[in-house]
């Protein structure tokens, strides 16, 4: 059984002083969960303080993107070497954020995720279609070639640990859900692209994790979906109690 992930995504909320009560209170809350991998993707400047307040915790740290050099003359750029320097584990890679706003293209994508494995981290790509796309009947092309394009010519070994979250970009801070049938549908070609692109074993073992629009009132419907290992939350992964709602009623799904 693939172990399930909850990773939440503090995109640019919370400074250094928000940021530190925030992780106190989910602490606090999911303290006695071990069945779920829990994961907080904090902002740049927050990572540091988090990491340590992290220690011998039962949540790990994430960072929301980084460039693909280790160092150099490159302002502006944060390197995977540095965040695991500060104690990340995960890297989020292609958010749609990214793509939309940052010219994040299939091929920039690829380019980080070499550099998150090469320094030990384990990144998660994300993938996901436009509203346009969904409604022209693109979703399936669409994601099929963000997922190929984001793992070209990396090899099974190399991408063993690497984590797929599936994002439609329609449902993501929109409040809109995609219904757990939409989300299961595309995880299982995802699943089913592994499967060609590698083995039965790597694709069987991936976790594909599902975001847009997340929250208690629906997490439980989509964590039953086979294919769905997993959310990477946005808007209910700031308040404490709904994260932790979120960890808790998945904990429940795969007890
Ligand atoms: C996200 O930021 O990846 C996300 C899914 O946001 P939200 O849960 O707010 O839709």
């Amino acid at each position: 059984m693939r172990r399930p992930m909850m990773a939440g995504n503090w995109k640019m909320y919370k400074d250094v002083n928000e940021a530190a009560t925030l992780v106190n209170d989910i602490k606090r809350v999911v303290f006695d969960i071990n069945n779920v991998d829990i994961v907080v993707i904090p902002p740049f400047v927050d990572l540091s303080d988090v990491g340590e307040m992290l220690i011998e915790s039962n949540i790990l740290l994430g960072a929301q993107n980084c460039f693909w050099e280790d160092e150099g003359a490159f302002t502006g750029e944060v390197s995977a070497k540095m965040l695991k320097s500060v104690r990340c584990v995960y890297v989020t890679i292609g958010h749609s954020e990214r793509r939309k706003y940052f010219g994040e293209t299939d091929k920039t994508v690829n380019r980080r995720i070499k550099s998150v494995l090469d320094n030990g981290l384990i990144p998660i790509v994300c993938v996901g279609e436009t509203l346009e796309e969904r409604e022209g009947a693109k979703t399936m092309e669409v994601v099929r070639t963000q997922v190929s394009g984001a793992l070209k010519d990396l090899s099974e070994e190399y991408i063993d640990s690497a984590i797929i979250a599936y994002e439609p970009v329609w449902a993501i801070g929109t409040g809109r859900t995609a219904t757990p049938g939409q989300a299961q549908e595309v995880h299982a070609m995802i699943r089913e692209l592994l499967k060609e692109m590698y083995s039965s074993s790597l694709s069987e073992g991936k976790r594909i994790l599902y975001g847009g629009s997340v929250k208690p009132e629906n997490v439980e419907d989509l964590m039953k979906e086979k294919d769905i290992d997993g959310g990477l939350i946005g808007g209910a992964s700031l308040k404490a109690d709904s994260f932790a709602t979120l960890v808790q009623t998945t904990s429940e799904v795969y007890s």
